[in-house]
């Protein structure tokens, strides 16, 4: 039998990731940078470099320059900074790529590398695949001595960046904000941005320091206690708090208190209005605060590329998911979490407080349940119910099948049956009208997975 070479997968979700001398090396970094050389054909061409603030970054930085300069292109250095510089750098230095080194908000022993196209945006699927078949392969085209690249400092390029941000959103004088930086690459800069906007800024964990002492770089509630604290204390209008890299960014009202991640998304979009994307688990009340503004939504498969993908496809206003990485693209393709929070900021001034225009968003009855599944069993379960679950529920008003089976009904409920990618799980996510309807439709969606394991 004739059967292609199976190709070990080193990209997941979001780029390379990994724990640092295990799954992530500097000889990966190497093959990886010759891999893009050899990708982009052209010798000569330009690849932007960042890296953000993990101690193991400047060594992975390093070798994904060599192999950079190996296969013949040039590497645009940028140092040390946020994802989204990377992208807008691309774009704005006409680059054939971007190399980002980071895992985000992955804890202090892991690292990572995320590509980037010459629109700023992350590789599609099939670029990364033609990176994995390359290094696979070991198919390289390295430079003669004459031909090796050249690196060149672009770190300037961070002013163009500031100054088309504060071109782009209007905040006037006086909003105080507490931001919260997670010693991570955004530590110098979001402070710094949101002064020049005209922000009275109290700034935590801003300096880069790669064991993150101050808090661990995932913005979730538990890791912000401190950042709502200190919200409160000083009186401020809000806190902001970006992960490792700052393509993301979460909000903490007045209060002190965590904003809810879907309603943000929801008011951010209808602010922006239009055509929005979002994923098959965000919250329906996106769908509803875009329908008083006359606006749409689409959904895609979870994950910020899908995300980029489908904003690039229908030319849409805006997009991003409830994890708060959100993707601005009158500005740029990459989620940008230093802009999102100053889309935040601007909106709070206009019309906050925040608490309140959460408040006013309704929230349904939502369940989030896992049910262990074993990884063999996943396939045959998914294939079940794509055919079948819907029979079990009324008045379904469409069944998306982009990623797992969501199915949304008339009264604006929606249930999603969804394999865990990276755990041995199946996950029922679900808001419904009323929480005898969210128990009815958890306990059906259950029942039929149970039923096949
Ligand atoms: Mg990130």
């Amino acid at each position: 039998m004739n059967m292609d070479p199976v190709i070990p997968k080193l990209f997941g979700t979001s780029g390379i990731r990994g724990r640092i001398g295990k799954e992530i090396t500097p000889a990966l970094a190497l093959m990886v940078g010759r891999a893009i050389s050899k990708y982009l054909h052209v010798k000569g061409c330009k690849v932007v470099v960042g890296y953000d603030s993990r101690t193991s970054s400047v060594m992975m930085e390093r070798a994904v320059t060599a192999g950079i300069l190996q296969g013949g292109c040039n590497v645009l250095s940028l140092g040390m900074v946020p994802t989204p510089i990377v992208g807008y750098a691309v774009k704005k230095l006409g680059a054939k790529a971007g190399v980002m080194i980071t895992a985000s908000h992955n804890p202090s022993p892991d690292n990572g590398i995320k590509l980037w196209n010459p629109e700023g945006m992350a590789y599609r699927q099939e670029q990364e695949r033609n990176i994995e078949k390359i290094i696979h392969e070991e198919d390289f085209n390295d430079a003669s001595w004459q031909d090796i690249g050249k690196i060149e400092d672009v770190s300037p390029v961070v002013n163009n960046y500031i100054n088309d941000l504060l071109d782009l959103i209007n905040i006037k004088p006086g909003i105080k904000v507490v931001v919260d930086c997670a010693n991570g690459a955004a530590s110098y800069l979001s402070p710094i941005i949101l002064r020049k906007a005209g922000c009275q800024v109290v700034a935590l964990n801003a300096q880069p320091d790669g064991f993150f002492p101050g808090r661990n770089p995932e913005p979730s509630a538990a890791n912000l206690q401190e950042l709502m604290k200190v919200v409160k204390a000083t009186g401020a209008n809000l806190g902001i708090a970006h992960d490792g890299d700052a393509d993301r960014m979460v909000a903490v009202d007045e209060g002190g208190k965590m904003a809810d991640f879907d309603k943000l998304l929801a008011l951010v979009a209808a602010e922006i209005g239009g055509c929005v994307v979002t994923t098959v688990d965000a919250s329906a009340c996106i769908d509803r605060c875009m329908a008083e503004v006359g606006g749409k939504v689409d959904r895609t498969k979870v994950g910020d590329v899908h995300v980029a993908e489908m904003i690039h496809d229908l030319d849409a206003s805006f997009g991003g998911e409830p994890s708060g990485t959100w993707i601005h693209p009158q500005f740029c393709m990459c989620p940008d979490g230093i802009l999102s929070a100053m889309r935040v900021i601007e909106l709070v001034q206009n019309k906050g407080p925040l608490s309140r225009l959460l408040d006013d968003i309704p929230s349904y009855p939502t369940i989030r349940e896992k049910i262990d599944c074993q990884e063999e069993q996943k396939k045959t379960i998914m294939e079940k119910a794509e055919k079948e679950l819907y029979l079990l529920f009324e008045d379904v008003l469409n069944v998306n099948l982009q990623d797992g089976v969501r199915i949304s009904f008339k009264d604006g409920s929606w249930v999603l049956v969804r394999p865990s990618g990276t755990e041995s799980f199946i996950r029922i996510t679900l808001e419904a009208k009323t929480v005898q309807k969210a128990h009815m439709m958890r306990d059906h969606a259950a029942k039929f997975i149970e039923e096949l394991l």
